[in-house]
């Protein structure tokens, strides 16, 4: 993906997470909702969804050249997604350099009788990471706006 190296108001977003967890509903019902709204037609947003290259980690390193900000997604109806959280994280440590911008991600917010993790322990864990979390429903909108908003607004402070 092509940046734009003299309009610092295009940046990459990377969407991170276990296969499954919605990084790619969660893209598309941003793009499909929300570039219409008053605060995107002055700000350019490239994105890079692993589009289920999960596995072939030795890929992964370009996956982060010049990213600005990082999704770190779990489901909340999977366990193992959660646990998995800290090893994405690791990742970005070992691929990226330090400015970029991390925000965990709890998806499926609206699967309420199938979950298992709950807000406070998913909350516990980004306050030590001294990371944002927010809980998304790319399936009824939840939050979706507000996840991107954030990401965005810790990038770019001043807009
Ligand atoms: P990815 O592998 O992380 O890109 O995950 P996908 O976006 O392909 O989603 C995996 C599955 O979870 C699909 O069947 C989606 O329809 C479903 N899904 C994604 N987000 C949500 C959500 O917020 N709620 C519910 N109920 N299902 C979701
Ligand atoms: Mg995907």
């Amino acid at each position: 993906i092509e940046t734009n190296a003299e309009d610092n108001r295009i940046f990459k977003l990377v969407l991170l997470g276990d296969s499954g967890v919605g990084k790619t509903s969660l893209f598309l019902r941003f793009a499909n909702d929300a570039f219409n709204d008053i605060f995107l037609p002055t700000v350019g947003v490239d994105f890079w969804d692993t589009a289920g290259q999960e596995r072939f980690r030795s890929l992964i390193s370009s996956h982060y050249r010049n990213a600005k900000g990082a999704f770190v997604v779990f489901d909340v109806t999977n366990l193992k997604s959660f646990e998995n959280v800290t090893r994405w994280l690791q990742e970005i440590n070992e691929n990226s350099n330090n400015d970029l911008k991390t925000l965990l991600v709890g998806n499926k917010c609206d699967l309420t009788l199938k979950r298992v993790v709950d807000h406070a322990q998913a909350k516990n864990l980004a306050d030590s990471l001294n990371i944002l979390y927010v809980e998304t429903s790319a399936k009824n909108t939840t939050n979706v706006e507000l996840a991107f908003m954030s990401l965005i607004s810790e990038i770019m402070p001043n807009q």
